[in-house]
């Protein structure tokens, strides 16, 4: 868990083939680039209040060597004191810039990573788990941020300010930069043993958190499940899992991250000493003057804290270049092209007419075919019915239609041109579908049904609104369109779900309308109204129905019988009855797929 697997979509959709995954930091200059000015103007803020911080030592050299030559001290006050106040106005301007333009990097990376998911095959979404899809846009997006702007920008500044600093040091007194030099080395050792033990466990971290939303995921979903199963006890045992893995991460890293802290620390007092020892002796020997020991030894607690932000950028560096990963890894999963939205088709639009050309499919090349070569012709306007056992391949056969796949051989023709030709959104603008299980969105019973038809009038609401026998429950709900449904809101029944689901495809005045298992869940009354509205449908647009009840599909113009991923038979009740022994014993019963 918490992986996305790298095999491509199964089907023979053009997946584009899987590039080599670029360097994290040639990926991070990608997204700075658009912000690059912004970046530099923090940087050079930074560079500005870090010379500044170079002059202060060389200021309270000047200040002891005046003390000591008995010159009037104004002058080099006045200066100290204009450069702590300056310090003062640029150090948070620059801190400022650079945590805005890396919160607005963050910004981007989430725009486009969920542009992607919201494109993406479904043969990629069928090898994914939302949990963890979220917790790379939520999560690993956020540390983008850091990662540009503290450890990029942050090394090249801190990289600059040690240079001049050593250079200070080494003009000041290369002996003493020596001994300095010598020390810090030591401590240098640590730090390579420690962090990319911090990086390993960071990573870990971010795996576990993705982990852990995927298995959040997972039960939140089914709680009504999980709960009538008994087994609360089991999948809390296995988020409490992948909480614990997240915190023995967390506690690796701290373990590390103390050593290190605690190192520099220990290097800047064992530095400080060793050269205020080295530096004493000198001055004794009039090697040296105090006032330059002094400024030596402000250059030494300026360049620990300096090395020790570069250490710290190196670490921050490796958890930003996990989180990288992880995008790209979403952002290289197959989408569908970002086309703009197409409209609708005008009212009164001609009907579809819908050709099947011997179509093979399979969901993954591992996967047993679900059709076998599949031929059959709708002509525009009449009701069609696809009848045939469950798992038959009849709810594919729509999503082929929406190409949501494509077909591993063969071609699906509407009006005659293949839908490869289509235009994605505008193949789809001219289908209303109704899925099987067709969910409720979270949202008001308005946003539902504008869902697909976002410029429908009040009019066409209410009209939609009677034809799918909506009209009394909304009149019964206190707020009527309003009402909040799915989470968080009244909760509808399976009935009322579907005729939400065919008022939703209703609006958008279909050229091609899919019914699939529509109204299963619907009682006699309300079922015999929907078939009088479909059939009244079907003599000014194309319906397809999958249709599980007789009543339904005897009033269908023409009926495919579909078993294992063929047509067995094309008709009319009356004349499959007769022709087709698996029609004849299926209708016998009544109900002609079961739901599934
Ligand atoms: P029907 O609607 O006729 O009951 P389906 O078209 O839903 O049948 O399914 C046909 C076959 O394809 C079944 O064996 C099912 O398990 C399989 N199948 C359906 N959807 C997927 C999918 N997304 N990935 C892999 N296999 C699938
Ligand atoms: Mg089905």
């Amino acid at each position: 868990p918490g992986r996305l697997p790298p095999r491509d979509g199964g089907t023979s959709a053009p997946v584009p083939a899987p590039s080599d995954p670029s360097p994290a930091w040639r990926v991070l200059l990608r997204y700075m680039r658009p912000s690059w000015r912004w970046l530099a103007l923090g940087g050079l803020l930074n560079l500005v209040s870090g010379a500044i911080g170079l002059a202060l030592p060389l200021a309270a050299k000047q200040l002891v060597d005046d003390l000591g030559a008995d010159r009037p001290l104004t002058d080099v006050l006045l200066l100290m004191g204009v450069l702590v106040v300056v310090t003062a106005g640029i150090g948070p301007l620059g801190e400022y810039v650079l945590r805005r333009t890396g919160e607005s990097i963050v910004l981007t990376a989430r725009r486009r990573l969920v542009s992607h998911l919201l494109r993406l095959r479904m043969s990629a979404v069928d090898q994914v788990e939302p949990g963890d899809l979220m917790s790379r846009v939520t999560s690993d997006t956020t540390l983008l941020r850091q990662v540009t702007t503290d450890s990029l920008v942050g090394t090249v500044t801190g990289g600059l300010t040690i240079l001049a600093t050593m250079t200070m040091m080494g003009v000041l007194d290369p002996v003493l930069l020596a001994v300095t030099l010598g020390v810090l080395l030591l401590a240098g050792t640590v730090v390579r043993v420690v962090m990319p033990r911090v990086s390993r466990a960071s990573r870990d971290i971010q795996k576990s958190v993705g982990a852990m939303g995927a298995a959040l995921e997972r039960i939140l979903g089914a709680l009504r499940t999980v709960k009538a199963s008994g087994a609360e006890h089991r999948e809390e045992a296995a988020i409490h899992g992948a909480a614990e893995e997240s915190w023995q991460a967390s506690v690796r890293a701290a373990k590390w991250l103390a050593v290190a802290g605690h190192t520099a620390e220990l290097a800047l007092q064992v530095a400080f000493f060793t050269v205020l020892a080295a530096g004493g002796a000198r001055v004794a020997s009039g090697l040296i003057d105090v006032g330059t020991l002094i400024a030596f030894l402000m250059y030494v607690f300026t360049l620990v804290p300096s090395l020790q932000g570069l250490v710290g950028a190196a670490g921050q560096y490796q958890i930003g270049a996990a989180a990288v990963a992880r995008i790209q890894e979403a952002e290289r999963l197959p989408s569908e092209p970002q086309r703009p939205a197409a409209v609708l088709p005008a009212p009164g639009a001609a009907p579809a007419e819908l050709r099947f050309r011997d179509v093979r499919f399979r969901y993954a090349p591992d996967l047993p075919p679900v059709h076998r070569g599949v031929t059959f012709t709708v002509p525009s306007r009449g009701m069609t019915a696809f009848v045939g056992p469950s798992g038959a391949g009849k709810t594919t056969l729509f999503s082929l239609i929406e190409r949501f796949y494509e077909p591993t051989s063969g071609s699906v023709l509407l009006d005659g041109r293949d839908l490869g030709d289509w235009d994605l959104p505008e193949l789809r603008a001219a289908i209303g579908y109704v899925e099987q299980d067709a969910p409720v969105l979270s949202g008001s019973l308005r946003d539902n049904l504008l869902l697909g038809a976002p410029g429908a009038t009040g009019e066409e609401i209410r009209r939609v609104l009677r034809t799918a026998r909506l009209d009394d429950l909304v009149a019964r709900l206190p707020k009527g369109l309003d009402t909040l449904v799915g989470h968080r809101g009244t909760k509808l029944s399976g009935g009322e779900r579907q005729r939400v689901a065919i008022a939703r495809a209703l609006l958008r005045r279909p050229r091609l309308l899919l019914l699939d298992e529509a109204t299963s869940q619907l009682d006699a009354v309300n079922e015999a109204a929907l078939r009088d509205t479909v059939a009244e449908a079907a003599r000014t647009t194309t319906v397809l129905v999958v249709a599980h009840r007789l009543s339904t599909v005897t009033l269908a113009d023409r009926i495919v019988v579909i078993e294992a991923g063929t047509v067995r038979a094309v008709g009319t009740h009356d004349e499959l009855v007769v022709a087709d022994p698996l029609y004849a014993e299926l209708a016998a019963t009544q109900f002609l797929t079961a739901t599934g």
